[in-house]
């Protein structure tokens, strides 16, 4: 499936939250396509006023391309939310559907099914589901990765990937498990964690996938 003007403005987004300086050759590189497709749509898309340009940030949603891209998140993440509850989806399952439904359904269905749902907050990987008309703002936004002290952490969201699902399921290391950072390791840039029986040294490259909240250090 070629990636569509929707794809790009979230995968903008995306790269934003890690607030890098956005430019072509990122954006090739995470949605896998050449170099050229990615100077087109950038081209229609500084045309329709959706992003714009600068020399510190490079690429930015503008005022018109930031609340498209709250609506795309708010419809992905009510689809999941759908195909957990209702069609019993696994977690790792739902991303491919959810990319396929959310360029297709009207924004009625969106409402009803937003209702239906009872306006959930959180969708299975624990992204913030804007409501209507209202800008995203992930309510859980500390990556593993920016983590300074160790100490009891809760594990709230996930980077919504296949492969890194995959990789935490085969360590049993699920949303909502709480975890002890035991070690950071600031020159090898590991992050030494411990749940349940396991011990786990994660890259900086997962780390900065995970998100958690700082816990209460659990009763003995
Ligand atoms: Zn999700």
């Amino acid at each position: 499936m070629t990636p569509n003007k929707e794809d790009y403005l979230k995968c903008i987004y995306e790269i934003s939250q890690d607030s890098q300086k956005i430019n072509n050759k990122q954006i090739a590189a995470k949605m896998q396509v050449s170099a050229p497709a990615v100077s087109e749509m950038i081209k229609k898309m500084l045309a329709e006023g959706l992003i714009d340009k600068n020399k510190r940030h490079g690429y930015r949603l503008t005022e018109k391309g930031l609340p498209l891209v709250s609506e795309l998140y708010r419809k992905h993440r009510l689809i999941e939310v759908f195909l957990v509850d209702y069609l019993h989806y696994a977690i790792d399952e739902i991303h491919q559907e959810a990319e396929v439904l959310e360029h297709t359904v009207s924004a009625a269905f969106v409402d009803r099914l937003d209702k239906m749902l009872h306006y959930p907050r959180f969708c299975p990987h624990g992204g913030t589901i804007p409501k209507k008309g209202e800008q995203l703002k992930e309510i859980y936004h500390l990556p593993l990765k920016q983590v300074k002290q160790p100490g009891f952490y809760c594990v709230r969201r996930i980077h919504d990937d296949f492969l890194l699902l995959d990789y935490l399921a085969k360590h049993q290391l699920v949303l909502g498990q709480k975890v002890e950072i035991t070690q950071i390791d600031d020159y090898a840039k590991t992050y030494t964690i411990t749940y349940a029986d396991h011990e786990l040294t994660l890259p900086e490259n997962i780390a900065a996938q995970l998100y958690v909240e700082e816990a209460a250090r659990p009763q003995k």
